[in-house]
């Protein structure tokens, strides 16, 4: 009997392997065949070329369908223990079946590049300081010849008879680095090799909860054993996160884990700082933003059990655990969750899905549920509990509408907002101003012909830039000089049109030169750190305007700010995504969030040309429930998502003909098949019909039933094999705009 394996290939960066899943191998020549077990990673010889590449071994059986002549033998073992449990590779492969991805597409997703490149990997036990034995009861202060810092450091010991990490230790006393090895020397500390089970956890005084926290606290610590999904619908401010530390407070206690996703990298360090306030250590961070080795260590650490708390962004959900207890994903609603290329998935539906299988409760929270949560609440799928107030003494931020077109022509801010802005800095509070348009102006336009500066490689007009002087793409990246003279008349009567966050910086520096106004858009935090140094400026008091787009909207404290100003709430209203209207009241809400959130009240003026628009007023007059509910019931009528299903097959080409044809025959061979309760739409030409080159086109398949669209698309994939040479296609399942 042979003994074959069956492995995964990783594809290199960027390289996708559509039609590629499994691969058969025979065993490294000379193997000792104990050293294989599935989980493990081979170095194999792929394609033609015997090119080398790095896979992991996923079963060994005793046959295979490769012909004997054709059949490899692997190179080289990689690992000696696997990887991960079967249970996370079962995960896996239901992910790559349930968005219908190859199984490589979706390794590639799941591991850190070290993994992948093929990187030995060793476990770093984790080491502490502790005082020694003999030294733990003396008198530190009569010990011969001590330094202020040495006395500083045996004081903090002291307090943490387990030991503190260097890390930690690091954070109190920053030059502390030789001192400890002399400690050390001198026979008064040593450093201890820890291992989780003796490893006592160490938990900082939580608040005292509201009856509604504490409500939710209580029900949760009762379950934490089962699958208790639940969404946490709190406005701003209410205490969602004290809710997440008190809830992982009891499943650190049972000696358990707790994965938080966020949103966005800046969140993941305002979030790491209130975690470690409490938690002490014990906290990995994983984003992509870390170096390399540190994510590696990061995610063996949690993979091992030696990190209890895991907090990352949408990668991080893929991290294997030991000991998993809940699941936090904060800010649910967020688009950031979706991954928009390459393996289009949901982290949050992954974790919905991680928790069930683990039977561990999961808390989506946000204060602006996003529709499918909301409606999956209301159903009674997921237990729905809301914290209606802000905790401590905070009080909500009032809503005032501002009709733009009320106003006189080329002003960006209403004269409302303007004496607002005014009494804000007599007060020596702070304003927020948002917008979501980073750049000066979004169009350049010739008066005397029509024309508009238009990039080149998308169908999309080109902003302009002061920084820099250019025009700049925002879909590619392509980037010109501005012109001062029109290309297609020679007129030099050329204007920019609208507003983004430089010219309204401008503008207020016109109109208030006094005020110390700071930016915050992409572009002015692009370098690293500066996010953190504008956050500093901002609570240290040394700005009196922000500006910004929805960087500013999401998760930040600005305690001294009292004035939020919404300068063109309107983009979401007319946008044809069937999630615009949606994602604008988040965004509106969001922002609001921002205002006065410590003892100071907040308002917000929202500036609009539509402010009698349903969806608007029922946001702004009411509630977002309210704006909820009515869209919900919009959707019902339009049939769209959460009452039904969607997938969508997008299609690009050097030419829309190809796009085009290429669909028309996909949509002809779904015919041939049966397509009972599933509508097939198109193929249309995609909204933004040119992008980075490309020509795209999308057939939209709809359906009421998930099942049998996922059955339908087993049996109609495959069938678009074999497509041309230019046109490249992929499927996006449950997609989260139609752009
Ligand atoms: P959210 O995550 O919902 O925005 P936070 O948990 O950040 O809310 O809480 C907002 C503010 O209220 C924070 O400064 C927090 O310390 C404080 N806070 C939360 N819960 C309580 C409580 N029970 N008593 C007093 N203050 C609280
Ligand atoms: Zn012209
Ligand atoms: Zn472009």
């Amino acid at each position: 009997m042979p003994i074959i394996l069956q492995v995964v290939i990783f594809p290199s960066d960027n390289e996708y392997l559509n039609y590629l899943s499994y691969s058969d191998y025979l065993p490294p020549i000379g193997t000792d065949l104990e050293r294989l077990k599935p989980g493990i990673r081979l170095k194999v010889p792929f394609g033609k070329t015997n090119k080398e590449k790095i896979s992991l071994l996923i079963a060994i059986k005793q046959e295979t369908s490769v012909p004997p002549e054709k059949l490899k033998a692997a190179l080289e073992i990689l690992d000696s223990y696997p990887l991960f449990s079967s249970d996370h590779f079962e995960l896996i492969r239901w992910a790559s079946q349930y968005y219908h991805y190859s199984i490589n597409n979706v390794v590639s997703a799941v591991f850190p590049s070290p993994i992948k490149k093929g990187d030995s990997i060793t476990n770093q036990a984790i080491i502490k300081w502790k005082i020694t034995a003999s030294h733990v009861n003396l008198p530190i202060e009569y010990l011969p010849n001590i330094t202020p810092l040495q006395l500083n450091i045996l004081r903090l010991l002291k307090e943490y008879p387990q030991g503190l990490t260097k890390k930690t230790i690091l954070s109190q006393f920053s030059t502390a680095q030789r001192t400890l090895t002399v400690l050390q020397t001198k026979g008064w500390i040593i450093p201890v090799e820890q291992n989780l089970p003796d490893k006592p956890i160490i938990i900082n005084p939580s608040l005292q909860l509201n009856s509604a926290q504490q409500a939710v606290v209580t029900q949760v610590c009762q379950r934490l054993t089962q699958f208790y999904p639940c969404l946490l619908d709190g406005i701003t401010g209410s205490g969602k996160t004290e809710v997440y530390l008190q809830i992982i407070q009891q499943v650190l206690l049972e000696g358990k884990q707790a994965l938080v996703l966020v949103p966005e990298i800046n969140l993941t360090l305002q979030m790491l700082e209130r975690f470690q306030q409490r938690f002490v250590d014990d906290i990995v961070v994983l984003h992509s933003n870390i170096n390399k080795p540190e994510r590696l260590q990061a995610w063996l650490a949690a993979r091992d059990g030696h990190a209890r708390v895991i907090i990352g962004t949408r990668s991080a959900v893929w991290t294997p655990l030991q000991n998993l207890g809940i699941f936090i994903v904060d800010e649910e609603h967020d688009l950031s969750y979706k991954q928009q290329d390459n393996f289009r998935y949901s982290a949050r539906d992954i974790a919905l899905v991680r928790a069930q299988r683990a039977k561990v409760p999961i808390i989506l929270g946000s204060a602006t549920p996003s529709l499918d949560s909301l409606y999956h609440a209301y159903q009674g799928r997921y237990q729905h509990f809301t914290l209606p107030e802000r905790a401590g003494t905070a009080v909500h931020p009032t809503f005032h509408l501002v009709n733009m077109r009320q106003q006189s022509a080329h002003r960006y801010l209403s004269q409302q907002l303007q004496s607002e802005i005014e009494t804000c800095l007599t007060k020596k509070q702070q304003i927020l101003l948002f917008i979501n348009r980073r750049g000066y102006a979004p169009t350049l336009i010739c008066f005397n012909c029509g024309w508009v500066a238009q990039c080149i490689q998308c169908d999309s007009n080109l902003t302009y830039h002061a920084a820099v002087q250019q025009l700049l793409c925002h879909h590619c990246g392509y980037r010109v000089k501005v012109y001062t003279q029109c290309p297609h008349c020679q007129h030099t009567k050329l204007h920019l049109m609208g507003q983004g966050t430089e010219r309204i910086e401008d503008e207020l520096k016109h109109y208030f030169p006094q005020a110390r106004v700071l930016r915050i858009d992409s572009d002015s935090t692009r370098k690293r750190k500066s996010m953190e140094s504008i956050l500093t400026q901002i609570h240290q008091g040394n700005v009196d305007i922000l500006v910004g787009t929805q960087m500013l909207a999401k998760g930040h404290h600005f305690p001294n700010v009292t004035l939020v100003g919404i300068l063109n709430a309107d983009s979401g209203l007319f946008n044809i995504d069937f999630r615009a209207s949606e994602h604008m009241a988040q965004l509106l809400i969001q922002v609001a969030g921002r205002a006065g959130r410590a003892e100071l009240s907040g308002k917000v003026v929202v500036q609009t040309y539509f402010p009698q628009h349903p969806l608007l007023e029922s946001l702004i007059n009411q509630n977002y429930a309210a704006f909820a509910q009515r869209a919900l019931e919009e959707r019902q009528q339009t049939n769209f998502p959460p009452f039904t299903r969607l997938a969508l097959l997008r299609a690009r080409a050097k030419n829309m003909e190809n796009a085009m044809e290429f669909l028309h025959k996909a949509k002809l061979s779904a015919q041939q098949l049966d397509t009972t309760d599933i509508q097939l739409w198109g193929p249309v030409q995609a909204p933004m019909e040119k992008r980075e080159g490309w020509y795209r086109a999308q057939l939209l398949l709809q359906s009421n039933q998930r099942n049998k669209l996922h059955l339908f698309l087993t049996r109609w994939l495959p069938q678009l094999k074999g497509t041309p040479k230019d046109t490249r296609w992929s499927l996006d399942i449950d997609p989260q705009s139609l752009l």
